[in-house]
């Protein structure tokens, strides 16, 4: 029957609503939608995101060559590197001195970023992670972008590393590839 999508649709947001007005039912109906509702009354009250959240992305700065790898990668042009080289002192005594990248400037501008976090997982050097961190929010649309000092101290929020479940580590044996079961030619003929 047509339209019955619809009536079903607005039976459960009302049910809904009743549920949040009136959360200790219709036989006491006193009205306490702030003790229904699910919603978390932020400032007043802050959720506690799962370990895993993409909130904010921090930069361990020792760790990153200024490979500009997550740069290219990033499908919204939003991190913005430069570097220059410096030289190092040799590994073992008589070496050559070596030459080291250092960071000049390592922005993200959180206004075009979209959490892919592929920037995440390009890093080759573990220098990107995800915090957790979801208060930074700005005025003025432009102050998102963010510095490498700011990007940083967001190091201090990124969860502790969590071991692999059992197993998970283990590696899958790779499926044939499908060409080796194909008939060859002479057999489809
Ligand atoms: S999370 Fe995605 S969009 Fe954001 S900076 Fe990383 S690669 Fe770019
Ligand atoms: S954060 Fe990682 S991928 Fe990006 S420039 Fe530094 S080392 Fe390269």
């Amino acid at each position: 029957m047509r339209g019955m999508g619809m009536l079903k649709g607005m039976g459960v947001t009302g049910r809904t609503m009743l549920r949040t007005l009136f959360p200790d039912g219709l036989r006491k109906p006193v009205p306490a939608p702030s003790r229904g509702a699910h919603t978390v009354q932020y400032p007043h009250v802050k959720e506690a995101p799962v370990a895993r959240a993409r909130g904010v992305i921090g930069l361990h700065h020792d760790n990153c060559t200024v490979c500009m790898l997550c740069a290219r990668e990033c499908p919204d042009w939003c991190i913005y590197i430069e570097g220059h080289k410096e030289l190092a002192p040799p590994r073992r005594p008589g070496g050559k001195p070596r030459a080291r990248a250092k960071i000049d400037r390592f922005d993200i501008d959180y206004a075009l970023c979209m959490y892919c976090g592929i920037c995440v997982e390009v890093c080759p050097f573990d220098a990107l992670f995800w915090s957790p961190e979801f208060e930074y929010s700005e005025p003025r649309i432009a102050d998102l972008l963010h510095d490498a000092d700011r990007l940083a101290d967001w190091m201090e929020t990124v969860p502790e590393f969590e071991t692999y479940e059992p197993g998970a580590n283990v590696k899958q044996p790779k499926l044939p590839e499908p060409s080796q079961h194909r008939p060859p030619w002479s057999a489809i003929q």
